[in-house]
């Protein structure tokens, strides 16, 4: 059974001493021996968000790395849905602007997964049928992996942590398709359809049109964010009944094969999640987002499905009453990504608390 760290909020003092703490608990320096470059991989939040995890946390891990004379970068990769980040000058961008600047950091913001995108590693795995997976480059160069991830709610996994930042976070945007597309939206109440155009003006890839006075989609540009979805008004369109389940079910697949991937490539990975500023969507969502629970602290583990199993139970007693759980919070079992990432061989659920 994996060990998982626990420094509660209580007990953290600066992000230094936080960050500091947890990569010597994990041996880190042991971990990562013989390793050169090390990337770190973090979520720069959107545009307009706030409560993605403080520049002054990745800054520690980066001084600890560097005073132990491995040469580490911070990195992140594009989005598939068309706005801020879906291209690298974006990201570096928004980068900036959130705080991730190499002089906050300490070392340079790196976009892993290339200009558009769309530069990756195939990686070919046996549990997934009829795509390979595309790991973006920099993780493939890189020596070894820091994933540092944001503890909080998400809309369609439930929980979104470290196994979300390695199947979304981690590949190139043909594998962020792959994930995405089970929620494929189509009219299935044509005769609530108004042809009021609003699912038009919803989707920013302008993969609906309107023929008639019906939408018709364009699939190879949808991205599947659901969008039109939300925003019809008599609830005309809708997404196959078991888009959700096999969405998480490719979360799980592919975060199973990124780190398969890291153990052939002989990466070292160590995982880091902050549990502060839980709010109940991701870190995507472009404004200030809803609390839904106290700040719990921070867990380390070098299993990732661990660190999300422990981050989950602990937050769960943290949450404030009304929300009643991740399972209320969206709708979505938390640990269904989890079980089916766990089932490929990418850790597990059941874990030892150190509490420190
Ligand atoms: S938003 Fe809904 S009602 Fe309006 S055109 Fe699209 S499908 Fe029809
Ligand atoms: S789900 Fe709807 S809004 Fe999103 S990309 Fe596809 S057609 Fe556009």
């Amino acid at each position: 059974m994996a060990e998982v760290f626990f420094l509660p909020v209580e007990k953290a003092a600066t992000p230094r001493k936080v960050m500091f703490k947890l990569l010597e608990e994990l041996i880190v320096e042991e971990l990562f021996a013989g390793c050169n470059t090390v990337a770190i991989k973090i979520h720069i939040g959107e545009r307009g968000n706030t409560t993605y995890v403080h520049p002054s946390y990745v800054a520690a891990a980066v001084s600890w790395l560097r005073e132990r004379g491995f040469d580490a970068f911070v990195t992140d990769t594009t989005t598939l849905y068309v706005g801020p980040r879906s291209t690298a000058i974006g990201c570096m961008e928004v980068a900036a602007e959130n705080g991730f600047t190499l002089e906050s950091l300490g070392a340079p913001f790196i976009v892993a997964d290339g200009l558009k995108g769309e530069d990756g590693v195939l990686y070919k795995c046996e549990w997934i049928k009829g795509h390979v997976v595309e790991i973006a480059r920099a993780f493939y160069e890189a020596d070894a992996i820091l994933v540092v991830s944001h503890g909080k709610g998400h809309g369609m996994t439930g929980f979104g942590g470290a196994i979300k930042n390695l199947s979304m976070g981690c590949v190139t945007k043909a594998t962020k398709r792959y994930q995405h597309s089970p929620y494929r939206p189509f009219l299935a109440f044509p005769e609530l359809c108004t042809g009021c155009g609003e699912c038009v003006k919803a989707c920013a890839q302008k993969a609906v049109t309107l023929v008639e006075g019906k939408p018709v989609f364009r699939y190879e540009q949808c991205i599947s964010c659901g969008g039109c979805v939300v925003r019809c008004p008599t609830h005309a369109l809708a997404v196959p009944e078991d888009a959700i389940e096999e969405f998480n079910r490719r979360v799980g697949w592919v975060a199973a094969a990124v780190v398969d991937a890291f153990r052939k490539w002989r990466k070292p990975v160590a995982y880091i999640t902050v549990a502060e500023q839980i709010t109940k969507l991701c870190d995507c969502v472009p404004k200030p987002n809803e609390i839904v629970a106290r700040d719990v602290g921070f867990l380390a583990s070098t299993d990732p499905v661990a660190v999300d199993s422990a981050s989950i139970d602990l937050i769960e007693e943290y949450m404030y009453p009304e929300y009643g759980g991740f399972a209320n919070l969206n709708g979505v079992d938390p640990k269904l990504h989890l079980r089916e990432a766990s089932a490929r061989g990418a850790g597990e659920l059941e874990y030892i608390l150190v509490k420190l």
